[in-house]
């Protein structure tokens, strides 16, 4: 069954893949059996990589050691530290890709070679190459980039099949909001065409920065009752962070929610716990700054597409922070229409990417793609200023040539200084690379013809080329920006990643087991800790007893036992946690009593940061 091509949508917070069977694009399910993969990497103290939905849970109890929203670094010289060794944001998306890869073959039977991985409409050469990059080097031929929106749109257009007569045509605009990114595209659609007219976007605004505002909330509330500030204790911040990103969610469907997380920070008093409530009318107006920065991408995209408001039939919501009520009232009173969300707005864009795999190979037969880039492209020019070749939202792949001359009497050598972006001079726009064409014939100043030729494939990826007229001498250069890898480097890393595919995939399920109980012994000496004298000798010694059974069957490496273990342990800290609550809420031991207790102990006892991670963590 080789020679089907899959889509990935390689995203900040989840990643999803998507294939098309029978010419309706499915969702692959990863090995944990959940469609979404948390775009998360840890690596655990012993040397292990955990991926996906292991790294996320761990991501509390492993802040360090955990890589999250690697894609906000694309393309950028971002390293990543973990013990002696640095890895690019490239190296760190390619071990997800990696995890995608596996748990899809595993999924389908069959080997999968070939990927259409999606990325925001306005990601630039060098964020496009680096995600090719991470695909090759997760052993996967990436034989499309194509933007999100565009993608989106045809899912959709492909979902509207037989309800209407393929022949109608819609103008379609994409509101696409993710956990960091927001991306708005006009398309029309109809006759088996998608044409994108427009694209725009804000890179640093998404999903993410809701959840900052109810942190920064939550700090200073805290702050204000204790004075305590939490931003100096990073695993507090840790689970505020999961906590905010909870309540945010919740709020999508409640009016308020209750944010408790017990035990978040102690003083000389005891220990002190968060318990705040936070209402929607109040989440709404510390973010509502950021639903008005919505509006510029939106009305900037309708300009740039030649079209006004009212000729919009359909908003589609895209992305998961497209479910806050907040979003979709915006949309409505902006457009005066009812968005809407037709397809999850979590798969759709892999479904797209699946579609655009299957036109490729011929799958799917009645679809045509025409997309757009969304920065300009050219060079740099007398006195600094950007002179474009290409103008953003130009169908790609497109080409465009232009002749230039010499600024001096007697010039012999040009520098061709390639730029992306809009803005006047070339030092405000992303330098993509620059080479220099030699041997000119020296000549008046205005006299040589230096042709220069920018050829933008359908993946968004430049090539440039420089040709003196008079010579036929010609230079040419595929952007590389200095961040990109060289194809040695990548290269390498495809090796390295060969080797680690072979032991990761070996690994992958003794390390989820043992990550499991890893975790289990650590909840369960913090509760004993934190517990103190509240919890009974016969707990305590029972909490010993298991602690003791699971790490030997550990060290046994005996992994059906260490399963069973890590379930008895987990069971009893519940029902201890359960009872310690209990007594704790219904005063049978009394807030004094408990802060007595943490009095008398001894003050070199004071728990040190790691003990603040609270057992009652309820997503363990
Ligand atoms: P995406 O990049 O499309 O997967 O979107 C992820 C973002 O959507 C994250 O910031 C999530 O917190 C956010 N999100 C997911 N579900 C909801 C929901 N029900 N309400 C609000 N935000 C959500």
């Amino acid at each position: 069954m080789a020679g089907k091509i899959v889509g990935i949508d390689l995203g900040t917070t989840n990643s999803v893949v998507s294939i098309v069977e029978g010419g309706e694009p499915i969702v692959i399910p990863s090995s944990e059996g959940d469609y979404l993969f948390p775009s998360v990497v840890g690596f655990s103290k012993t040397g292990e990589r955990l991926i996906g939905s292991v790294a996320k849970r761990q991501a509390v109890s492993n802040p360090d050691r955990t890589v999250l929203s690697i894609k906000r670094y694309m393309g950028t010289d971002h390293k990543v530290q973990i013990d002696d060794k640095q890895y690019t944001p490239q190296e760190i998306s390619a071990m997800i890709l990696q995890k995608i890869k596996a748990d899809a073959e595993a999924y389908l039977g069959f080997p999968v070679e070939q990927a259409v991985i999606t990325v925001p409409a306005y990601f630039s050469d060098s964020e496009r190459q680096a995600t090719k990059d991470a695909g090759t080097i997760a052993g996967l031929e990436v034989v499309r980039i194509i933007n999100e929106p565009t993608a989106s749109c045809m899912a959709y257009d492909k979902n509207r099949e037989g309800e209407k007569s393929s022949d109608d045509v819609e103008t379609v605009l994409i509101w696409d909001l993710g956990g960091g990114t927001f991306d708005v595209s006009i398309v029309e659609v109809g006759g088996g065409l998608v044409e994108v007219k427009a694209t725009a976007g804000n890179s640093r605004l998404g999903g993410d920065d809701w959840d900052q505002r109810i942190m920064d909330w939550l700090i200073e509330e805290f702050k204000g009752k204790y004075n305590i500030d939490l931003r100096s204790d990073r695993l507090a911040m840790q689970r505020l962070k999961e906590a905010s990103e909870n309540a945010k969610i919740q709020l999508s469907t409640e009016t308020k929610v209750r944010v408790n997380l017990p035990f978040i920070a102690a003083d000389a008093t005891g220990p002190k716990h968060l318990d705040m409530e936070l209402t929607r009318v109040k989440f709404q107006e510390l973010t509502a700054d950021l639903i008005k920065k919505c509006e510029e991408p939106a009305l900037r995209a309708i300009e740039d597409s030649g079209l006004n408001i009212h000729q919009i039939n359909k908003v589609l919501l895209v992305g998961g922070s497209t479910r806050m009520p907040a979003v979709q009232d915006k949309v409505r009173s902006l457009f005066n229409k009812e968005p809407s969300r037709e397809i999850d707005p979590d798969k759709v864009v892999a479904m797209g990417a699946a579609i655009q795999g299957a036109i490729l190979v011929g799958e799917v037969k009645d679809m045509v793609l025409l997309d757009v880039t969304s920065l300009s492209l050219g060079i740099e020019t007398v006195g600094g200023v950007f002179t474009k070749l290409i103008e953003r939202n130009s169908h790609i792949p497109c080409s465009k040539t232009r002749i230039f001359t010499t600024a001096a009497d007697g010039q012999t050598v040009v520098e061709v200084h390639c730029l992306q972006g809009e803005r006047e001079l070339a030092a405000h726009n992303k330098s993509l690379g620059r080479f220099e064409l030699r041997n000119i014939p020296p000549a008046p100043r205005g006299v040589p013809q230096i042709e220069v030729t920018f050829d933008l494939d359908a993946n968004g990826i430049v090539n440039v080329s420089a040709k003196d007229m008079a010579t036929g001498n010609k230079q040419k250069i595929t952007i590389q920006s200095p961040t990109n890898l060289s194809r040695e480097e990548i290269d390498s890393m495809v090796k390295d990643a060969a080797i680690y595919a072979e032991e990761d995939g070996r690994r992958r399920e003794e390390s989820t087991i043992r990550n499991k109980a890893n975790i289990e012994i650590d909840t369960a000496e913090h509760t004993m800790r934190d517990l103190g004298e509240r919890m009974t000798p016969e707990h305590r010694s029972a909490l010993r007893d298991a602690t003791d059974r699971l790490r030997t069957s550990m060290q046994a490496f005996d992994l059906p036992k260490i399963s069973a273990d890590t379930k008895t342990l987990q069971d009893l800290l519940f029902s201890i946690s359960t009872d310690a609550y209990y007594a704790l809420e219904t005063g049978r031991v009394g807030a004094d009593q408990a802060k007595a207790q943490a009095a008398e102990a001894p003050a070199e006892e004071e728990p040190d940061d790691a003990d603040l991670f609270g057992w009652f963590n309820k997503e363990e």
